[in-house]
């Protein structure tokens, strides 16, 4: 049984993959937050801007079997797609709670490439076409290789440097996002903050060629 908050048509917004057409699927469930406001003072991650509670999203819903769910997903890439490859991003939450081989099977056999966003926590099965990890704070990975390594940066307790010698292809830092709960109200309006810290990821790119700059372009472009 699978169980997705939400899988809607978009493009990536970020990393290397920005821009690419995706079937995003939303696992619901995460190992590092119960997703409820009230445990995110003592949650392994503490930064999180996702829903991922429950089914009842757009096209969510509980899915018996890899056939069920992958053909839900193929439904929702366009039929005049053309000459280019359906792609589906696996997120969450944490979606190496859920995603596994026979998923992963089905939708290559439906001509889909499967890429995983994930936090690296928890061992990936086998057949992932596109894997990206994005630590969280001192929580240890248990990947240490894939095609993206995507920071969300500062973490006070996840430097760049600390991953730089890991076995991945692209490196990418991205701007923490200061949602209201997490500015200093009192000092810093959320603008000012998230200006600054892209400010002070530019400057580390600049300084550490390594990295590449990530930005979130479905905010920027207003899509989802
Ligand atoms: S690991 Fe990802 S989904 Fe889980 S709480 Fe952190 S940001 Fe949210």
């Amino acid at each position: 049984m699978y169980h997705v908050k939400e899988a809607f048509y978009t493009l990536q917004g970020e990393g290397a993959q920005a821009g690419r057409a995706s079937v995003f699927c939303r696992f619901a469930g995460c190992n590092l937050w119960s997703g409820r406001d009230a445990d995110r003072a003592t949650a392994k991650c503490t930064f999180c801007d996702t829903d991922f509670i429950g089914t009842d999203g757009a096209n969510g819903g509980r899915f018996e079997s890899p056939q069920q769910l992958a053909r839900h997903i193929k439904q929702l890439w366009p039929a005049n797609a053309g000459s280019a490859v359906p792609y589906v991003v696996f997120t969450g939450g944490e979606p190496l709670l859920q995603l596994d081989t026979p998923l992963i099977a089905m939708l290559h056999s439906e001509g889909f490439e499967v890429a995983v966003e994930t936090n690296g926590t928890l061992p990936a099965p086998a057949g992932i076409d596109w894997l990206c990890v994005s630590p969280k704070g001192s929580n240890p990975l248990a990947i240490h290789q894939g095609d993206e390594l995507k920071l969300v940066y500062p973490q006070h307790d996840a430097p760049p440097e600390q991953f730089a010698a890991l076995h991945f292809r692209h490196f990418y830092l991205q701007p923490m996002d200061h949602v209201a709960q997490h500015a200093d109200t009192i000092h810093t309006t959320v603008a000012e903050r998230n200006a600054a810290t892209v400010a002070a990821t530019t400057a580390y790119c600049m300084t550490h060629p390594q990295w590449r700059l990530s930005l979130q372009t479905h905010k920027i472009a207003g899509f989802d």
